[in-house]
């Protein structure tokens, strides 16, 4: 299922004869950055992710992609306690029998990477790896009753930290292959790729690879068409590759990568809004948007026993 996108007769082919790969569409549910003091309809709790994990996963989404948030903050910052990854997986699985598990080990804005890696305990089948540094800065909002956590406005001015050794690229990429857990490796410029082919010439990353183009954050990629093929043109064989425009990226990026036999991230983690000046009502509307794009240019949506298929996951849904 996975195919050369730098081969001109194998993209000619598949539009020919129309066997791009069913789209495989994941949910970036919550986020560990900005939450409900931006948008009301951000799911924040367990329950509310759950719902909203549901609503995605009817509307058509194979892939959740979890951020579990800290009860004892008021759910304004990221969670470093597997218990509550668990308890967000859990809610999910019983929801949605069969949708692919993604926990994140980005978290959020100044986690350590032993704090970052504990997510991994909760056993998703996939897990998001940052594959390398970004200069990042954040204005997060104060959040006012009924919601708590974060009393004043704080901007956030950071270095995110992944290296390439044992301290973090290699060390969270071993613990996944020791769990069986499959590595979403994020990438959020063509430099970072230098990380991806380490973890390769290391053996510890299997094929099929699954990779994210992360495009829009700061000091990432930008989120032009030009980046995209750019971004492409680096990418090993054998690997199914998914896209992120962040903010109002989100929707012209999405809409070029279903075109091009990509599969996409969408969500309330990456994008608020559902157009200029309107706020996402759902994650699901966010969902519903881009099957409704990917059917017009006759794309199928894949299940998520397809996305198992095409991602070499076994069949059988964890449980939790
Ligand atoms: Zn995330």
């Amino acid at each position: 299922m996975a195919w050369n996108y730098n081969d001109p007769r194998e993209y000619l082919r598949l539009v020919r004869t129309g066997e791009f790969p069913p789209l495989i569409i994941s949910v970036a549910l919550t986020g560990g950055i900005h939450g409900k003091e931006v948008n009301p309809n951000l799911p924040e709790t367990p329950d509310e992710q759950a719902q909203q994990a549901y609503e995605a996963y009817k509307a058509g989404a194979s892939i959740a992609h979890i951020h579990a948030r800290d009860p004892k903050k008021g759910y304004a910052s990221p969670s470093v306690d597997p218990e509550d990854y668990r308890r967000v997986n859990k809610k999910i699985r019983e929801l949605c029998p069969d949708i692919i598990i993604n926990n994140t080990t980005g978290g959020g804005l100044g986690l350590t990477t032993e704090e970052r890696i504990k997510s991994l305990e909760a056993d998703p089948e996939i897990a998001s790896l940052n594959m390398g540094p970004l200069a990042w800065r954040a204005f997060l909002k104060k959040r006012e009753p009924p919601i708590s956590g974060r009393p004043d406005d704080v901007l956030m001015d950071s270095v995110w930290p992944p290296t390439f050794s044992w301290k973090e690229t290699e060390l969270f990429a071993q613990r996944m292959l020791e769990k069986n857990i499959k590595p979403e490796l994020e990438v959020y410029h063509q430099g970072q790729f230098q990380l991806v082919y380490n973890l390769l010439e290391k053996n510890l990353i299997r094929h099929p690879l699954l990779i994210q183009f992360v495009m829009g954050p700061p000091s990432a990629v930008l989120p032009t068409p030009q980046n995209l093929m750019s971004m492409l043109y680096h990418v090993p064989l054998n690997s199914i590759v998914s896209v992120i425009g962040i903010w109002p990226h989100q929707l012209p990026i999405s809409t070029i990568a279903i075109a091009m036999g990509l599969h996409v991230r969408i969500g309330l983690e990456d994008n608020i809004f559902y157009q200029k000046g309107e706020l996402a009502k759902s994650n699901a509307q966010l969902v519903e948007r881009v099957v409704r794009i990917a059917k017009e240019i006759d794309r199928p949506i894949a299940t998520p026993a397809q996305a198992r298929e095409m991602l070499g996951l076994p069949k059988e849904p964890k449980k939790y």
